[in-house]
């Protein structure tokens, strides 16, 4: 194993998700830098492995990453895994990247779990091009983002909250028109998996009778 930084996607629901090279590179990783050590904890126990963790998110990675750098470069092997999903995907992971490229140390991203991947293709729109919006600012540029997509071609992938589906697909209304064709995804590859296709109106009228909980991908149709 060169010494490098390996990201490893871990699951986003079901356990069996993880591939045989994310959990071997995990064994040979001399540690393993997590979003939250104990969600990852839980993780690593379920597969048998014991390496030493570290913890690697929004609040620290700034305060960290020059040290890491500095360990990389004596040849530690690191591996680093989010709560969920592929690493850097809406979860830190850019910054330490761009900082092992600025030092000439490798960087090897497994190919594994993310969300939008399942949810763009289960939507059943077209897919040959599309645009990863991740989480739409809260309240900051919001509007300025959502007045760019209003021309958008290609279809788009957005993250969101249970508490703020209902008030975004009201907002996609207002800003793509009630017809425009969409999908949410909820709960990818859990128990409770649903996806639910329609126009933002209909998709509106089925959550607003429900009490909406778990993780969403919520994906719109181009112009
Ligand atoms: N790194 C992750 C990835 O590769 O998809 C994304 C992490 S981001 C902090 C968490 C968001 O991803 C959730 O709010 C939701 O929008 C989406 N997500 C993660 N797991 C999901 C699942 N099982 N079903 C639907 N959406 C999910």
């Amino acid at each position: 194993m060169t010494p490098k930084l390996y990201l490893i996607p871990t699951p986003i629901g079901n356990l069996e998700d993880i591939t045989l090279r994310a959990i071997n590179t995990l064994k040979n990783a001399d540690v393993i830098l997590a979003e939250d050590t104990r969600t990852s904890g839980h993780l690593l126990k379920h597969l048998g492995i014991t390496k030493p963790l570290q913890s690697y998110h929004i609040h620290n990675e700034h305060q960290t990453v020059q040290k890491l750098i500095a360990r990389l470069l004596k040849g530690e092997n690191m591996a680093l895994v989010s709560d969920a999903g592929t690493p850097a995907i809406s979860d830190p992971g850019f910054l330490l990247v761009r900082e092992c490229i600025k030092n000439n140390i490798e960087v090897e991203c497994l190919p594994g779990p993310t969300a939008f991947v399942p949810a763009l293709v289960n939507s059943g729109l077209p897919n040959d091009r599309f645009t990863f919006e991740g989480f739409l600012p809260h309240k900051k540029g919001r509007q300025t983002r959502l007045t760019q997509l209003k021309e958008e071609e290609r279809t788009m992938i957005f993250y969101e909250s249970p508490h703020r589906l209902l008030k975004s697909l009201e907002q996609f209304v207002e800003y793509f028109g009630a017809d425009r064709q969409a999908s949410v995804s909820r709960e990818l590859t859990k128990v409770y998996e649903e996806t639910i296709r329609g126009t933002l109106t209909e998709i509106i009228a089925y959550f607003a009778e429900k009490t909406i909980k778990g993780e969403i991908v919520i994906v719109v149709s181009g112009k």
